[in-house]
């Protein structure tokens, strides 16, 4: 039997029985760690005495005392990075929009479980787990809890780098770009992902130096890129926090300006959630920067409020599809007729459709068979270094 060594699994269940005998399922199959919990409050305290992460969750929906939705709701909160599983008897429409309500809280589910449970479907959810994968980026697990103060130090520190996400296109499979992610090098944790960090940039007006630094590295990169031969484009996140000064688009072009990289290669991704709060200023500032050349993007497309006044009004030129619509896709209809929706709506404007978050294959055929443009997400790969980047395109190719 495949040896699952080194993860680490919290079971919640208020059924005794149920808790042994998934326990002994999950040794069965070489999980060296199964802790277990019998309600929501339980769970939480097992995790609070982990010194290690845990990897996976297994967590049952209806316990009394905290139930699986509250449960879930506290450890959004802490921002738990492992992943969950869903373990229920309730219903399958019921389980699935408690997946969703999951994932919209930043959750990583990757999957339901119903009971009876069976050791081939366990089987199934360890092998989804990639852990090799995740450990191989380097990528920190440990969730810190940093102040403005450390914030400030690893501004001047320099500390704040790039890494770099293919998207494709979804009819030749070509790499047509790469969206360019914010990592905290850490010297005692790693790479920190943008999570640990953005929010407390955003509420302490470090944003606008914070992104035109991030913008300047990634289109020093693209420079270098562009000089080696390949025919790339950069996505590169804004914030609305960034919106808040009417000559944004100068700085943003002055960042590009110094470099040999035409300005028509940059888009910005702006996420939709939060456009609205000035919304005469953003719209002068979008328009602006779409004047001086940049593409505009809308980020997390259908996770925010007000997506049609922002299709109607925004000068925005690409759609990118929030991965929560992408996940499950094949699996799940009412998941299905949002993403074709989304994906036929964009279109309808003329706009570059981009599906973001692609973790299958299945996923991958299917949202290019419902016309999408682009598509990114781990299937093809997941961010990596410049470096990095410039030998697996090369592998990629061909590959191809
Ligand atoms: P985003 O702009 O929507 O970026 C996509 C996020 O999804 C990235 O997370 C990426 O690693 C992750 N992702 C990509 N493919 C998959 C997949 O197949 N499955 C799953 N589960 N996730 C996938 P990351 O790098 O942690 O960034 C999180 C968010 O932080 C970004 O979401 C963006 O909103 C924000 N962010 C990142 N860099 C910057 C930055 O320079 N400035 C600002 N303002 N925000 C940034
Ligand atoms: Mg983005
Ligand atoms: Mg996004």
């Amino acid at each position: 039997m495949n040896k699952k060594k080194n993860i680490r699994v919290l079971l919640l269940d208020d059924d005794k029985f149920m808790l042994e005998f998934v326990s002994h399922l999950l040794r069965e199959l070489g999980v060296s760690e199964v802790f277990v919990a019998e309600d929501g409050k339980a769970g939480l305290f097992v995790l609070s005495t982990q010194i290690e992460a845990v990897d996976l969750l297994i967590c049952d929906i209806e316990m009394p005392g905290m139930d699986g939705i509250e449960f879930l709701r506290h450890i959004a909160d802490q921002k738990y990075s492992g992943k969950i599983v869903l373990f229920s008897g309730v219903d399958a429409d019921l389980l699935k929009a408690i997946e969703r309500l999951a994932i919209v809280r930043g959750l990583n589910v990757i999957g339901t479980l119903m009971k009876p449970v069976t050791i081939g479907a366990l089987a199934a959810i360890l092998e989804k787990l990639n852990l090799p994968a995740y450990k191989a980026t380097g990528f920190s697990r440990i969730r810190q809890v940093f102040d403005v103060d450390d914030i400030k130090h690893a501004l001047c520190a320099d500390q704040f780098t790039v890494f770099f996400q293919p998207k494709i296109s979804a009819s030749s499979r070509r790499v047509t770009s790469v969206e360019c992610l914010a990592r905290w090098h850490h010297s005692r944790y790693g790479y920190i992902s943008p999570d640990n960090f953005i929010s407390i940039i955003e509420q302490n007006d470090l944003i606008n130096d914070f992104t035109r630094n991030i913008l300047k590295k990634s289109v020093r990169q693209l420079d270098l890129w562009l000089q080696q031969g390949l025919d790339l484009k950069i996505s590169v996140n804004v914030s609305m926090e960034n919106l808040d000064r009417f000559n944004l688009p100068e700085i943003y072009q002055e960042a590009v300006q110094n470099s040999n990289v035409p300005i028509e290669r940059v888009i910005l991704e702006i996420t939709e959630g939060k456009l609205g709060k000035d919304f005469a200023q953003s719209l002068d500032i979008l328009t602006r920067i779409r004047l001086k050349g940049f593409g505009l993007s809308i980020d997390d497309f259908g996770t925010g409020y007000a997506s049609m006044e922002t299709l109607k009004y925004m000068p925005f030129t690409e759609l990118k599809i929030d991965r929560i619509f992408a996940h499950n896709a094949t699996q799940d209809p009412a998941t299905r007729v949002i993403l074709e929706s989304c994906i036929k709506l964009g279109k309808a404007f003329g706009l570059n459709v981009v599906v973001e978050g692609i973790e299958t294959e299945e996923d991958c055929e299917l949202v290019a068979e419902l016309g999408c443009d682009e598509i990114q997400g781990y299937f093809i790969a997941q961010p990596m270094g410049g470096d990095e980047f410039t030998q697996w395109l090369r592998n990629y190719e061909i590959n191809r």
